[in-house]
């Protein structure tokens, strides 16, 4: 269901004609039925390949924890990454001190990266700590194998906020924010990012007292790092818990990372 001006639309599968399921805020939306993922572009849905994970994983990854599991969507991009200048300080305290843009700093030292091959994962859905969240789930990415047989086995799922072009620009961001979190001191670098595959995950999360605790990855995102949690709770018929009921839990980070 989507508001435009003073009407409320509700939104079907343009595949089976099951009605879409998402919260408030969601441009993308999940049929339940079918297993299709839509984006609304200019009022009309747009099909977005999506991934459920194959069960018997999702029961491996998830074992032994008492929390409620749900599934969340996050944006799978592989993409080709290009890196064909970085150059590195010697160390942290040689940071540049002149305003003089024409002089070289001394002591950089140009370094060479291998193009290489990468999937980058991040949240699809709002979280304040997207890109922090990203690069720790994209440096050692965890992709479920897929479910293979019939969909009536479908996971319910939340829509998302972030669009096929916003996951895009946000993908550029989590390859520079990798680089930047390497053992060196990075000064400078040209970094060129082509996107060869895009697609939505179902990724299994246990809904912890402190937060959502990606399955597989172990990464907690903070509840007070989601601003619809109280809904993504309802949505899955939970009580809020312990960190999500405060009104004043939104946390927007103090800067890139
Ligand atoms: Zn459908």
């Amino acid at each position: 269901m989507v508001v435009e001006g003073s009407q409320v639309v509700l939104l079907r599968c343009s595949a089976c004609g099951h009605e879409l399921s998402g919260l408030g805020n969601d441009r993308i939306f999940l049929c339940a039925s079918c297993g299709r993922a839509w984006v609304l572009e200019d009022s009309s849905p747009v099909r977005v390949p999506v991934r459920f994970p194959d069960p018997d994983w999702v029961r491996e990854v998830s074992k032994g924890s008492g929390d409620p599991l749900i599934h969340m969507p996050f944006w799978r991009i592989g993409s080709r990454i290009s890196i064909p200048e970085r150059i590195v300080r010697p160390d942290l305290s040689s940071s540049r001190t002149s305003l003089d843009t024409d002089r070289e700093e001394p002591g950089l030292v140009r370094t060479q990266v291998p193009d290489r091959a990468q999937d980058l994962l991040f949240p699809a859905f709002s979280c304040t700590r997207s890109l922090s969240v990203g690069v720790e789930l994209s440096i050692r990415p965890c992709v479920p194998p897929a479910l293979e047989d019939s969909p009536d086995r479908l996971p319910s799922l939340v829509g998302g906020t972030v669009g096929p072009g916003d996951a895009r620009r946000l993908a550029e961001a989590v390859a520079v924010g990798i680089e930047m979190s390497r053992d060196d001191f990075l000064a400078r670098m040209d970094l060129r990012l082509e996107v060869l595959e895009q697609e939505l995950l179902a990724m299994p999360c246990l809904a912890e007292a402190r937060g959502l605790r990606v399955a597989g990855a172990g990464i907690l995102i903070h509840w007070r790092n989601l601003e619809d949690c109280r809904d993504i709770l309802a949505f899955h018929g939970l009580e809020p818990l312990a960190d999500s009921r405060s009104d004043a839990i939104l946390d927007h980070g103090s800067g890139l990372l």
